[in-house]
């Protein structure tokens, strides 16, 4: 059985590691805290066993579940056969983690990097090897989301690029290729673009959240709005990207008002924090003006 290491365990780790562990690959998920770990797990099975309630599982829940080991370190890269990181949004952090992965797994392992903005050429410049990182962008949440951009560094070997697609396609869900590194890739500059226009509008009481999201919805046909995709994602995850744009040169992509700003130093962090632009109850179920 082939082994997945994912580092970190929040929203988009978490999510990995279980579509990882639901396509039959044995699943190492590592974070700096074993609370963080069984946190993520508890998550997991909440959404394995949803997921079997409505028939959508090839096997029982707990061989999914059986698949998946916490760690608190990175020692377990040395068997991997695929690395993936999905911790915090920072440069110096992810360039901290490929520098130690690169020391400790085997050569033929591709290592690739979930960020949503960083170019993976800068991550790899700490490696031995950059031939052999990618990136590998998922879209949350993870169990429901079709998509993975697969981007290609500067130094990324087309052999790795096509393992990279081959990998996506094995998880079920359909690749994307990035062809050049730019920061923001080719989804997050298109959804950064609507969401900087749409929080400035917002900021100036132009319109409402909820109508801006309706809006869209209704007038677009997208899925969600903006204002509900950045819930979901977490706004500090938002900022982060943002400052990352902006340093790289994207500032045509980052909005004018720092409304989201304001709201993390608040501690509105969406719906992981229970309030974002819309609230939620403990379950992190939205609560309208309604129920709320
Ligand atoms: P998150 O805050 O939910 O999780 C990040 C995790 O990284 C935390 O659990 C944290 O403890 C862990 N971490 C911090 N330092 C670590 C270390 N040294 N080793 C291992 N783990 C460490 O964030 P997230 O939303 O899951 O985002 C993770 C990555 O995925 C980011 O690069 C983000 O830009 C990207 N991403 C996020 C989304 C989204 O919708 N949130 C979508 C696509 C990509």
């Amino acid at each position: 059985m082939q082994k997945v290491l994912v580092v970190g365990a929040g929203f988009m780790g978490s999510g990995i590691a279980q579509v990882s562990a639901q396509a039959g690959y044995q699943v190492h998920l590592m974070d700096i805290q074993s609370v963080i770990t069984d946190r993520a797990l508890k998550e997991i099975r909440w959404s394995v066993e949803k997921l079997a309630t409505k028939g959508l599982l090839k096997e029982p829940s707990q061989k999914v579940l059986e698949r998946i080991v916490p760690k608190k370190d990175l020692l377990s890269a040395s068997e991997a056969d695929w690395v993936i990181e999905a911790a915090f949004e920072d440069e110096k952090l992810k360039r901290d983690i490929f520098k130690e992965l690169d020391q400790i797994s085997r050569p033929e392992t591709p290592l690739a990097t979930n960020t949503s903005s960083i170019p993976i050429t800068r991550l790899a410049e700490n490696t031995k090897q950059p031939k052999r990182v990618l990136g590998l962008h998922f879209f949350g949440p993870v169990p429901l989301m079709g998509l993975v951009e697969v981007v290609k560094g500067e130094k990324t070997s087309p052999e790795i690029f096509e393992r990279g697609v081959a990998f996506v396609q094995s998880l079920g869900k359909t690749p994307v290729r990035v062809q050049r590194d730019i920061p923001g890739f080719v989804m997050n500059r298109i959804f950064s673009a609507a969401l900087r226009e749409a929080v400035d509008l917002v900021d100036q009481q132009i319109a409402s959240p909820e109508d801006v999201d309706s809006g869209m919805r209704l007038g677009y046909g997208w899925n969600a709005g903006p204002f509900e995709i950045a819930d979901n994602a977490g706004l500090d995850t938002c900022v982060r990207i943002s400052k990352t744009m902006r340093s790289l040169g994207a500032d045509h992509l980052v909005s004018s008002s720092n409304l989201m700003e304001r709201m993390v130093n608040e501690g509105s962090l969406g719906r992981k924090s229970g309030k974002g632009f819309y609230k939620y109850s403990p379950e992190g179920k939205r609560l309208t003006r309604e129920n709320g």
